[in-house]
């Protein structure tokens, strides 16, 4: 088991860019007022993300202290080394020739150049505790440990009873229990043919799986079912969420016409997909949503077949086109981000139609080790093979996790067996397809927010 070190988090929701924080950073470090030398900078949200500076928003410039710090790794003269005890990343001036590589190696800006000094500075969290933290107004520091979210709700009800049958390395279990967690027992699920029943969510042999109440529709029928549970529980005066945790497969072919119907309508439910990229637990079947050159049972490869010939259906966009109340993206590698958007998704079914499309890659039908699930679901999101974000009619898209830099494709491509065979061709069609699906995302972005 990994330590759980503290770290600075930020909510740029709650960030008005007053400065507050760099005054008193300056402050502590300098006895400086000029926040140019403070080690935490705050800064008009920038193109990074959209190619646009959005109004009003702002990220941060700080050392992560990250588990695999690549400053340490790119520094040749051993100057940066992180502390055992209490995760930060050390610098030592003895050792230090100044060359700065390790503000290159940084992605987040954390360490930069101190131009009073000519020498790098970064954050050392003040021994534990830094003074941006109580400076900040509006709460969007806060000082937390890496592990918080799981420490914060693991008191609350697992809804799912024990012995769930997943394969092994799985994370539609961990999906399902955060999921119904966060939710709570106010709400009745919906879960149509595919691995969450499979996996146990309806019981097995005339026992229930779940502890709030649970039917499995169609795959065509599933939204327009919940919908009318839902109308049913309004007509009787009871507030319950109306919640499906559907497959893709489901939901991007044969489900579609009820799911579409359902959101045309404005139906007051939370449709959540589940996306392994396939009809997984029938026998590995390609779906709409299965990428372009995947190997499935009904896309082999062999003398005369490369795995899958289309593209993937993007459903979320499709659901964007609905104008949703809420359509958000999410990866099971970045759960705070989840939680945040099923916060926001709750909300949003108390009025509207709110869709969340959670990418959740698939131990045995992508062909990878099963310890290797997040690390895939990570390499997804960092080579903007997925990418992150969320759509409401009033804020219209904007990422929640960066897209410049990304990894080129092949690093996610090669963590996987499902596309062993790709030819150097079939890769570059898929870097391409990943870059016109990212230019396709920012161009509604920046209408959005332009
Ligand atoms: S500037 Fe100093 S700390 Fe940074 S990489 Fe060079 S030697 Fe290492």
């Amino acid at each position: 088991m990994g330590q759980a070190y503290s770290t600075i988090a930020f909510d740029a929701s709650k960030c008005d860019g007053c400065g507050e924080c760099m005054k008193a950073c300056a402050g502590a470090k300098f006895e400086s007022d000029d926040v140019r030398r403070s080690l935490i900078q705050i800064m008009p949200k920038a193109a990074a993300a959209t190619g646009v500076a959005a109004k009003g928003a702002f990220e941060l410039a700080l050392c992560r202290q990250c588990g695999d710090p690549k400053c340490v790794t790119v520094c040749p003269a051993g100057a940066l080394g992180k502390d055992g005890a209490t995760g930060v990343i050390d610098w030592d001036a003895s050792k230090c020739v100044d060359c700065l590589l390790c503000t290159i190696g940084c992605s987040y800006a954390g360490i930069a150049l101190d131009e009073y000094t000519g020498r790098v500075s970064k954050c050392d969290t003040c021994d534990g505790k830094p003074a941006c933290v109580p400076a900040c107004p509006t709460g969007a520091l806060r000082h937390v440990t890496t592990a918080r979210i799981y420490n914060e709700v693991g008191g609350w009800e697992d809804l799912f009873a024990p012995g769930l049958a997943g394969c092994q390395g799985c994370n539609t279990e961990l999906l399902m229990r955060h999921t119904l967690r966060r939710v709570g027992p106010d709400t009745v699920l919906a879960t149509p043919p595919g691995c969450v029943p499979g996996m146990g969510s309806v019981g097995f042999n005339g026992t229930t799986g779940t502890k709030v109440p649970v039917f499995h529709p169609l795959l065509t029928n599933t939204a327009a079912m919940l919908a009318g549970v839902k109308r049913q529980y309004e007509r009787v005066g009871r507030k319950v969420t109306a919640m499906a945790i559907a497959g893709d497969g489901g939901a991007s072919d044969v489900g579609f016409q009820s799911l579409s119907g359902a959101a045309e309508r404005g139906e007051r439910i939370l449709f959540m997909v589940v996306d392994n990229e396939g009809y997984m637990n029938t026998g590995m079947q390609r779906s709409s949503c299965t990428p372009y050159g995947a190997w499935t049972s009904t896309t082999p490869v062999g003398a005369h077949t490369r795995g899958k010939t289309q593209d993937a259906k993007n459903l979320p966009l499709i659901m964007v086109n609905h104008r949703c109340a809420y359509v958000a993206t999410a990866s099971t590698a970045y759960m705070e981000d989840l939680y945040a958007k099923l916060d926001k998704a709750l909300e949003a079914s108390e009025h509207g139609f709110a869709y969340l499309h959670v990418y959740s890659p698939c131990t045995t039908g992508w062909r990878f080790q099963s310890a290797m699930n997040i690390e895939v679901a990570r390499k997804a999101v960092e080579s903007n093979f997925v990418t992150l974000w969320e759509y409401t009619p009033e804020t219209g898209l904007s990422f929640s996790r960066p897209v410049d830099r990304p990894l080129p494709v092949v690093d996610y491509l090669k963590a996987m067996g499902r596309f062993r065979h790709l030819s150097p061709e079939q890769i570059e069609h898929i870097q391409n397809k990943v870059e016109e699906n990212l230019r396709f995302v920012q161009k509604i972005a920046e209408k959005e927010h332009g």
